[in-house]
């Protein structure tokens, strides 16, 4: 990568931090509480590393082929991969042990496909996707049917249920995303309040370059930003 494209990433990379930081900032929240994923699944593996290299452990990939490739090349260093996209059951036994989080537990068969593939000592953190939108082309749990997920997804060994994902609307712009990064606070709050002893809901994941902001004053733990990293980079 060179020198100059490199210092534009940095730039770009401080840049999110400094939004994340204000908006931590203007929601009467640490900063500390606010975890970035680097959403890598558009760049390169050189353009991967030098993000890793500028700081940046916690990674996303949305691809279960590209996962697997990058944990590999990662391997001797401490990274911790996000699994964002939807992830097929027949895909869980190679995803799960180079996972940290999945993001994307939209089903309760997906979620028993990963917890038989991990292990007691390699547990995966998971979150359980609700689809918030309604939009139908989304994947998700139906809120509906989140407290029953919950429940059974409780029993799981090898998975520990942190929290909850979500997107928000494709239409509406930052306003319509306000509302539903609202409703999954709201419905996190509700399934806290009745969660089974073992849990505890803690996360949020939620916002992507166009609204993160706006997840962050709504409660986002997590925002997976992509593209405004990599604005004026080639990929
Ligand atoms: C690609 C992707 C992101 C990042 O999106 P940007 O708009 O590029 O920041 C976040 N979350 C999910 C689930 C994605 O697939």
């Amino acid at each position: 990568m060179q020198t100059a494209q490199r210092e534009r990433l940095a730039e770009n990379l401080a840049e999110v931090r400094g939004k994340i930081a204000a908006a931590a900032d203007r929601a009467g929240r640490s900063s500390d509480d606010v975890r970035l994923i680097a959403v890598t699944k558009y760049v390169d593996l050189e353009t991967t590393e030098a993000l890793f290299e500028l700081g940046c452990c916690d990674l996303g990939e949305s691809r279960p082929q590209q996962l697997w490739a990058r944990a590999e090349q990662f391997a001797a260093r401490p990274v911790r991969w996000h699994m964002i996209g939807h992830l097929q059951t027949n895909k869980a036994k190679r995803t799960a042990p180079v996972l940290s989080w999945l993001h994307a537990g939209d089903s309760l068969r997906l979620l028993k496909a990963v917890d038989a593939a991990a292990t007691a000592d390699r547990r995966v953190q998971a979150l359980l996707e609700i689809n918030i939108s309604g939009d139908a082309a989304k994947h998700g749990i139906a809120p509906d049917d989140a407290p029953r997920v919950l429940e059974e997804a409780a029993k799981l060994p090898h998975l520990e249920i942190r929290g909850l994902m979500g997107m928000a609307a494709l239409a509406g712009g930052v306003d319509v995303a306000r509302a539903n990064f609202a409703a999954l606070r709201e419905l996190r709050d509700r399934l806290a309040a009745d969660a089974p002893d073992n849990i505890e809901l803690t996360e949020l994941s939620m916002g992507m370059s166009g609204d993160y902001q706006a997840a962050i004053e709504e409660g986002a733990t997590m925002v997976r930003v992509g593209s405004s990293l990599f604005e004026g980079i080639e990929r």
